[in-house]
């Protein structure tokens, strides 16, 4: 016989700062300037995006700094419709993973500068594998956030 637990539905938040740090900092300062720095791994020789401290496969220092590419292809993405704790901005966006051009990782940003609320016009517009390129905000503060979004290659 199953036994039939009490229980209560609660939630717990986690609000904390971290500091960016030497590897941090640099890449976020790049932000500033429209630039988007990753590192390359002296002994696998992958170009990681955003810049590491540390190769994650070879726990080497990555002390090379590349200026990468701009445009990337779209690895996979997700639109989201609904609010959560701690969004990045407010819905609807889409979430996606984008190999930058050169680099041997995704890039967690997001695809946008097209209307967002039809499901089907934006499955219409969205593909896997498709080219998109950065696009700034104006005033940049040093965040990931500089990149307002990537927007599709020629439309
Ligand atoms: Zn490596």
């Amino acid at each position: 016989m199953a036994i039939e637990y009490r229980t209560i539905e609660t939630e717990v938040r986690l609000p904390y700062r971290l500091a960016y740090g030497p590897t941090w900092t640099r890449f976020f300062e790049g932000m500033k300037e429209e630039k988007i720095y990753g590192s390359r791994c002296p002994k696998c020789e992958r170009l990681l995006v955003p810049a590491r401290t540390f190769c994650p496969r070879c726990f080497v220092d990555m002390n090379e700094w590349v200026e990468v590419s701009q445009e990337g292809t779209v690895e996979a993405w997700v639109l989201t419709n609904y609010r959560y704790y701690g969004m990045p901005v407010e819905p609807p966006f889409i979430s996606a993973l984008i190999k930058l051009d050169g680099t041997h990782c995704n890039f967690l940003h997001m695809i946008g500068g097209f209307e967002l609320t039809n499901l089907e016009a934006v499955r219409a517009k969205v593909k896997n594998g498709m080219k998109v390129r950065a696009v700034w905000e104006e005033e940049k503060t040093g965040h990931i956030l500089d990149i307002q979004h990537f927007a599709p290659v020629g439309g």
